[in-house]
């Protein structure tokens, strides 16, 4: 199955098992917004608990936040996100359509142009087929293609791809060549058409608070869950006694105005997010306490935070602990990678940032990123809010309190020299290094940051197989199933009675139902053969079925059909509660 084809299929299904809908789908839908049916909403709801679980609840250092969605708009100035939080952007002069000028070779390969060129390079450019589809095909999909409008442009592209054709095998240059003869332009994906320069432009909707439509009223939702966390960081701090390092988790909806959102719910304008930031000791701090700062080359054991950790250790940590989750919900570790960001892809004030790219129907891409963002956020709070964002370290007091003037001096000028090389100024290390002396700074952060509908299209990607099954008969059937971990998978058992004009049978089922129902998302399915019963749960990745029968009433076992392997076997409910809770309960 091609890669388009594949999650076209699992859309279908998703549509038809009431998964994903199209957002006010009975007005012709809005783009860029999903909804999440009964099943979808159900294995959401897994997705975050079990992330809110594994980052707060089974962790004694992370404390939760749920702020709102619209904030004072002062915190997008102070974050930075009111200035540059924009993508590139290019409208087109024939069409009028926008997009991201960074996507712009996605969409056209993605789209009907890319795919009818792709049929006319198979086998190599040829110059005569490519005329014949400027002069045909060409004008119903790219009518403002240079070539298509204007007969000597098509001369001018002919002479250059008989001329030199294999320059002209792949659809972006010679796309780009029927638009201009220099093959400076970058044409629209869309119709063929001139595209404007890129501009800015920013991806925060924007709202108004209050009654009166005033510029001063002017609020925005938030684009990322994680400034809440910076402006309540002291809050947090006073109430949960927690002290560095520790952290604040969030999730919740976060909304952003994308250009182009596309490849179904990967890049939607709503959508949710699970983050976490994590404050660190600043490298100088866990210096003066330990006498040492622990980095990679020193191999630390990852599974044993320990105090002299410096960023670059907490910040693989947290790769390493993403990356254990990921996994534990149903994602193998060979269908994702870790891309660490070159120098001059970081933003100024990153010192590392890794992106999870998984491998989806429509290429590898981000599903989370783990950024270590210095001191920079909470700072940027600090100075724009007046606010101090500084901590109290009592151990780095005493820790300083121990050092005499020469080793004070030492130990300032040492700072101020690393500083010098990273490009800040002495005056601020030394400002800096004579806080640290009173037992005071600014944390540093490292930010784990996910996104839930990402994590859920992932999974779905990855539980979707067709398999193709012979009977005894040797009858061919196809079996299509979601392999999801039992974990996310939005029902984890069902029930069926093995038949229902028999009461016995019946409410014995319905009680073993009403039993397990307390435990567990069960479902409940009295309609039709057995057969088709499983069917319809493998299609929702249900991982267990249990049938009630007459032996049932002889000696209270039951059958559990495995989603997987499709073995049955025969248990008390006893072993089988056991048998769910030993995969559930962790
Ligand atoms: P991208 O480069 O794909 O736009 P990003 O680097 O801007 O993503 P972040 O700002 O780091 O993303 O957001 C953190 C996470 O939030 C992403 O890894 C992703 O899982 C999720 N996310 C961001 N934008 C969207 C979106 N438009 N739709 C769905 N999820 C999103």
């Amino acid at each position: 199955m091609s890669s388009a084809s594949s999650l076209d299929a699992i859309s279908s299904l998703c549509k038809r098992r009431g998964f994903i809908f199209h957002s006010s789908e009975i007005y012709g839908g809005i783009n860029g917004f999903w909804d999440y049916g009964p099943l979808g909403c159900e294995m959401k709801r897994n997705i975050k608990e079990d992330w809110w679980r594994a980052t707060v609840r089974n962790r004694e250092d992370v404390a939760g936040l749920d702020a709102t969605i619209i904030m004072h708009p002062a915190i997008w100035k102070a974050s930075g996100h009111l200035d540059t939080f924009s993508d590139p952007m290019c409208t087109c002069k024939g069409c009028k359509k926008l997009m991201r000028a960074d996507q712009i070779w996605d969409i056209l390969r993605d789209g009907a142009i890319g795919e009818s060129l792709a049929g006319v390079l198979e086998g190599g450019a040829d110059a005569a087929k490519v005329a014949g589809w400027c002069k045909g095909k060409a004008k119903g999909l790219a009518p403002n293609l240079k070539a298509v409008l204007d007969p000597e442009a098509l001369t001018a592209a002919f002479g250059k791809i008989k001329a030199a054709p294999e320059e002209y095998a792949d659809t972006e240059r010679l796309y780009a060549l029927l638009a201009d003869a220099g093959g400076a332009v970058t044409p629209c994906p869309y119709c063929g058409g001139e595209l404007t320069e890129p501009r800015p432009f920013n991806l925060m909707f924007k709202t108004v608070v209050g009654p009166v439509d005033d510029p001063a009223n002017v609020a925005y939702l938030r684009p990322e869950t994680a400034q809440a966390i910076f402006a309540q960081f002291q809050n947090v701090l006073a109430t949960s006694r927690q002290q560095v390092p520790f952290g604040i988790a969030q999730m919740g909806k976060s909304f952003r105005n994308e250009v182009t959102p596309r490849n179904y719910t990967f890049r939607s304008r709503e959508f949710e997010q699970m983050e976490l930031e994590f404050f660190i000791r600043p490298d100088e701090a866990v210096e003066l306490i330990c006498g040492k700062v622990t980095r990679m080359a020193d191999k630390p054991d990852l599974g044993a935070p320990a105090a002299s950790w410096g960023w670059e250790v907490w910040h693989k940590y947290w790769v390493e602990q993403r990356k254990a989750w990921i996994i534990a919900c149903g994602l193998p570790a060979d269908s994702f990678v870790e891309y660490w960001q070159k120098p001059d892809e970081l933003a100024h004030y990153a010192r590392a940032c890794v992106d999870i790219e998984y491998s989806f129907p429509f290429g590898v891409q981000e599903l989370e990123g783990i950024a270590a963002r210095s001191d920079f956020d909470l700072s940027q709070h600090q100075k724009h809010s007046g606010k101090s964002m500084e901590v109290f370290d009592e151990q780095l007091k005493l820790a300083a309190a121990k050092l005499d003037d020469a080793a004070r001096q030492a130990f300032s000028d040492k700072v101020a020299g690393e500083w010098a090389a990273r490009g800040k100024a002495e005056d601020a290390a030394r400002a800096f290094v004579l806080k640290l002396f009173d037992g005071r700074y600014v944390p540093h952060v490292i930010e784990p940051s996910a996104g839930v509908d990402r994590m859920m299209l992932a999974l779905l990607c990855n539980a979707y197989e067709e398999q193709k099954l012979t009977d005894d008969k040797g009858k061919e059937d196809t079996r299509v199933v979601m392999h999801f971990s039992p974990r996310v998978a939005p029902v984890k058992v069902a029930v069926f009675p093995l038949v229902k004009n028999k009461p016995e049978v019946y409410n014995r089922a319905r009680e073993v139902f009403g039993r397990l129902r307390k435990r567990y998302a069960a479902f409940w399915d009295e309609g039709g053969a057995i057969g088709r019963r499983y069917r319809r749960q493998d299609e929702i990745g249900t991982p267990w079925c249990v049938t009630i029968d007459f032996q049932t009433l002889e000696d209270g076992t039951v059958t559990v059909r495995d989603r997987d392997t499709m073995l049955q076997e025969r248990v008390t409910l006893e072993q089988l509660e056991e048998k769910i809770d030993a995969v559930l309960i962790y």
